[in-house]
């Protein structure tokens, strides 16, 4: 952490009431370390080593740094807390940074911490408090477990603590946006509060349609940047001060899962409320640097929740005629597979909500739950309660589902399950991250999935991309050579080709990008029988492929260029989905 004392913090010359200074000089302190507690430190060290597991005995860490950090070290055990001074810190940097205000006069609060020279700690308290100026405060150094005893009782848990701690697992509404209001707010204002700051950013990022807001400290300054159509854009940027006050109100709302140590990763959820509509985020935060610029960035990933229908999804009307056949099949699996932010969520989602009816039994078993569909019986799997994907996929499979939607297989375990519940009457989709349809049968059998078991239960295989879509409005043609010709022969797409093709430029209405929106890529092939046979006879995926394509089946990189012909994405992106360009002049 970032230590060092300025000259406006430097601790008090005299103690205030409640606290003593343990060590009036270093010679003092080395010696209290030699007499006692570095023998007890050795001690415990051997104990941790025979018994495995004893921690350090309380205030050893403290006293040792003492030592080498400087500072006085202040003895606050008999300091009394009231409730009014114990709300100086709030409760989502005083548990995080074992830090408690023990003392008032007129014009300065005294806060005892373990790390009284933390400047994160201190933007953040003023940023959150906005009361107290830097001058006002003076930060002595205590052991933290003092700190603790001492606000002990005093602590009260700030409202979303509150609501989680009573709530258990269930999303909480931490905050209410006022779109009016956010609409006329300029966020460039120096002054602006936390909260404010972080309502606008999540209106903003509703109103774009962001995928997650990212909250970055860079050394002096704090960025807010979001995810559009796949590419990140810068939103705002505030001072440092700021950005740290958001994050921390951030990470509060998010839960005990995100609040706690901000060196230890986190993550948890909330919820804002917005005309009516409770929209759900989810929060993952990580201490970014290390040494005079630590931050901690905090993610927040907004969760749509909004289902398409499946035949707005742009597929192509063969592939969705055929989706629909195998969406209706009694028994097999389905496998859908792409990289993360392929899209492959909103596919089954879609697909779940067109076969949704009541005289179906559809179990899903997702980490987390993304959107809440009515009559789904939807279960998350909690590692951190033991609940895992192999222990909640055994248990969906008892619960007689005929649509089994396991999120993902991950493992050679929750591969067999699933094979199995495919194999038992039930009509399983999963996903896979891989990069082709046909990298699946390689990936499950590479699992341990015996070949004749896999290829009697497979329905279909797919595969997926999110592609940016050209901006219909300022999209600009350009003509097509022989280059063009020759890949689009080779790939077999000669017919798609007319005179033009389309490349991105950049107007108003594309932010300048040349891109608005996006469009899927997609390729899904039917495993029949014969196709069954091959996957038996472990027949490699080029192969696999290459049956299909001459099967008059579509893939992956033939549907971007079928697409790049139509004007719909340009061919520099189609470009990206098949290794084989890279020979192509
Ligand atoms: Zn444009």
């Amino acid at each position: 952490m970032a230590s060092g004392v300025s000259p406006d913090l430097q601790a008090p010359s005299q103690p205030p009431a409640g606290a003593r200074p343990v060590f009036g000089r270093e010679e003092e302190a080395r010696d209290y370390l030699a007499r006692s507690v570095w023998r007890s430190a050795a001690d415990a060290l051997l104990l941790q080593n025979l018994r495995g597991g004893a921690g350090w005995p309380p205030g050893w860490e403290t006293a040792w740094r003492h030592v080498f950090a400087g500072g006085p070290l202040m003895d606050v055990t008999e300091a009394r807390v009231s409730s009014d001074l114990a709300e100086v810190v709030p409760p989502q940097l005083a548990s995080g940074y074992r830090a408690v205000c023990f003392y008032r006069t007129d014009d300065a609060y005294y806060i005892a911490m373990p790390e009284p020279g933390d400047f994160l700690f201190q933007d953040q308290l003023l940023a959150l408090t906005g009361t107290a100026s830097r001058r006002q405060l003076r930060c002595v150094r205590a052991c933290g477990d003092q700190v603790l005893e001492a606000a002990g009782g005093t602590r009260k848990r700030s409202a979303s603590q509150e609501a989680h701690a009573a709530g258990v697992d269930d999303m909480v509404v931490a905050t209410v946006l006022n779109s009016e209001r956010l609409r006329q707010v300029n966020p460039g204002r120096l002054d602006m509060e936390p909260k404010l700051f972080l309502d606008w950013c999540l209106y903003q990022g509703w109103l774009h349609k962001a995928a997650d807001l990212h909250f970055e400290g860079i050394p002096g300054m704090g960025r807010v940047r979001m995810r559009v159509d796949g590419n990140m854009r810068v939103l705002a940027r505030a001072p440092l001060p700021l950005m740290t006050g958001v994050v921390a109100l951030g990470r509060d709302w998010a839960g005990p899962g995100c609040s706690g140590d901000a060196w230890v990763p986190g993550d948890g959820r909330f919820s804002f409320r917005l005309d009516q509509t409770v929209y759900d985020v989810r929060a993952a935060t990580m201490m970014m640097g290390s040494g005079e610029y630590p931050f901690p960035k905090l993610e927040l990933r907004l969760l749509s929740k909004e289902i398409r229908p499946l035949e707005s999804m742009g597929f192509e009307d063969s592939v969705l005629k055929m989706l629909r056949r195998m969406s209706r099949m009694p028994q097999g699996m389905l496998v859908f597979t792409g990289p993360t932010n392929s899209g492959k969520t909103s596919t089954l989602y879609s697909l779940l909500k067109e076969i949704n009816r009541p005289d179906i039994n559809i179990q899903t078993v997702e980490d987390p739950i993304e959107i809440s569909m009515s009559g789904v019986n939807q279960a998350a799997v909690n590692e951190k309660h033991g609940v895992t994907w192999a222990k909640l996929l055994r248990a969906a499979l008892r619960q007689d589902p005929d649509v089994l939607l396991a999120g993902e297989i991950r493992d050679a375990e929750t591969a067999g399950i699933a094979v199995q519940g495919a194999q038992t009457g039930h009509l399983v989709f999963t996903t896979l991250h891989t990069n082709s349809a046909c990298a699946a049968v390689e990936r499950l059998t590479g699992m341990g999935v015996e070949p004749f078991l896999l290829g009697s239960v497979l329905l279909g295989i797919s595969g997926q991309r999110l592609v940016n879509r050209l901006c219909p409005r300022c999209r600009r043609p350009v003509k097509v050579t022989d280059v063009h010709r020759d890949v689009f022969g080779r790939a077999g797409c000669a017919d798609f080709l007319g005179d033009v093709l389309y490349e991105p430029r950049g107007c108003e209405h594309c932010g300048h990008t040349g891109y608005a929106g996006l469009s899927l890529i997609m390729e899904l092939f039917p495993v029949n029988d014969e196709v069954s046979r091959l996957v038996m006879q472990k027949v490699p995926s080029p192969d696999l492929e290459a049956y299909f394509r001459q099967k008059g089946c579509r893939t992956m990189f033939q549907d971007s260029l079928r697409q790049a012909a139509a004007g719909v994405v340009s061919l520099e992106h189609s470009r990206l989905y098949d290794r084989n360009w890279m020979f192509a002049a």
